[in-house]
């Protein structure tokens, strides 16, 4: 029977595997590391005394590769969020509060009323929106939508933030765009925030590699593929430290690992080269929880704080900038905005900074042009990742649907 070799374990390559597997393909899966998951895991913090996420993801309930994904691998109800699409906001210079809250049908009737919007924003600011469905490929955030007061502080700028982990400056619309016609325009229903019950790989890993093993993959941890053999236009074989495999007539490949590592393997394959950070700080500390779990923040040093069973975490994006700053710095400064905030005591509990410093390309005009398809000059390599041409900006939805794409050419 013929194999498909998925190198790569994080949520690119579970999907293509999951997917492949649940239609009887005889899958095997290298990944480098000794965890599954990538950049989107769970692990034990020994300082903290308590499991932590690498970095705090939200999703939408519109995700819908994602949803397919987690139903296929029995992990549907290990997701959690407000019963209603409800986005509280902090501003932290103000002390202002207020929530977003999105109306469940396809008709924007919330814009309507005054507590369901933006403060200081007027219904017929949100019009503006529709100029998302006509952006170009070099059309940036900012100069689409920069002209939008408060609305465009208040909501659009976070929301960019958040979905393209890239300065509105710089940023291409065209993946906002995308992430916003799945979801706002679909209504609230399709707008619920979604993040996981207990943690990452709670969700979205562990179930997968019960999934796989269920369905008898061969699962290779500490696997690392270092290179491709190659024969006129197909792969023969794969080699690294642990690993000497031949990839027989028959058999395919999905190369499922971050960018770099692609453009490493395969002599030419243009891709994503210019990165930005997510710096995310753990504090063993609680806040109230609110309407959603989380909440954004206006005026401060990061963006999102959620509230976890064992800590508080925050989340600051597009932070390529602030890679240098010293831990304690940083921790002394988001400290004083939840305090701000949430009315926390003045001294810090322990804490702990995650650094991603590779956590998704930027997503500018320029790097757009460079993401591949899935397809390769090689005819039995196929390529999955967030960073492929999948029309989504780096997240968990673009890596999913990108898996997915490739088990179906498959
Ligand atoms: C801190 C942080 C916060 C984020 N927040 C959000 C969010 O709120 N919402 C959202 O949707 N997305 C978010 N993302 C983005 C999301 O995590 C990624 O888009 C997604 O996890 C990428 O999955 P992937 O499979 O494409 O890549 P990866 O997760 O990078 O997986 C690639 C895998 O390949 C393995 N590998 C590498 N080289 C080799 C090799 N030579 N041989 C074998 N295996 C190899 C790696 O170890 C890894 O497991 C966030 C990311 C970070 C880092």
């Amino acid at each position: 029977m013929s194999r498909i070799h998925v190198i790569g374990a994080g949520l690119a390559g579970l999907s293509a595997a999951t997917s492949l597997a649940a239609r009887g393909a005889s899958v095997v899966l290298y990944e480098a590391a000794k965890w599954g998951g990538g950049r989107c895991r769970s692990y034990d913090d020994l300082q903290l005394g308590c499991r932590i996420d690498n970095g705090n993801h939200l999703l939408l309930s519109g995700n819908l590769s994602t949803k397919a994904y987690l139903d296929r691998i029995g992990a549907a109800d290990t997701m959690t969020g407000p019963p209603q699409a409800v986005f509280p906001f902090i501003d932290l210079v103000s002390g202002a509060y207020w929530a977003l809250r999105l109306n469940q049908g396809t008709l924007p009737w919330w814009v309507l009323r005054r507590n369901r919007r933006v403060p200081d924003t007027r219904a017929r600011d949100y019009l503006a929106l529709r100029r998302l469905q006509k952006v170009g490929p070099d059309d940036l955030v900012a100069d689409l939508l920069g002209d939008l007061g408060h609305l465009y502080e208040r909501l659009l700028e976070p929301l960019a933030i958040a979905a393209l982990n890239t300065k509105p400056a710089v940023a291409a619309a065209a993946p906002l765009a995308a992430v916003v016609a799945e979801s706002i325009v679909r209504g609230g229903a399709a707008s619920m925030p979604r993040y996981p019950a207990i943690g990452l790989s709670e969700s979205f890993v562990d179930p997968a590699l019960a999934f796989l093993r269920d369905h008898r993959v061969e699962l290779r941890f500490g696997a690392r593929i270092a290179g491709l053999t190659i024969s006129d236009d197909r792969v023969t074989g794969l080699v690294g430290p642990q690993i000497d495999e031949i990839v027989a007539p028959n058999d395919r490949v999905v190369l499922a690992t971050p960018p770099w590592v692609a453009a490493d393997l395969i002599t030419g394959l243009v891709v994503p080269d210019q990165f930005e950070s997510i710096l995310n700080l753990h504090f063993r500390a609680g806040i109230d929880s609110g309407p959603a779990g989380f909440y954004g923040l206006i005026g401060g040093v990061a963006e999102w704080v959620f509230e976890k069973t064992e800590v508080v975490s925050v989340t600051i994006s597009a932070a390529n900038d602030r890679l240098d700053t010293d831990t304690d710095t940083l921790a002394a400064e988001v400290w004083a905005d939840l305090r701000r905030g949430f009315g926390l005591p003045r001294t810090m509990p322990p804490y702990r900074v995650v650094r991603e410093k590779r956590a998704t390309f930027a997503a500018t005009p320029a790097q757009l042009a460079r993401r591949p398809g899935p397809r390769t000059r090689l005819n039995n390599l196929f390529l999955a990742g967030d960073y492929t041409a999948t029309t989504l900006p780096s997240t968990i939805e673009g890596a999913i649907r990108s898996g997915e794409t490739a088990a179906s050419l498959i």
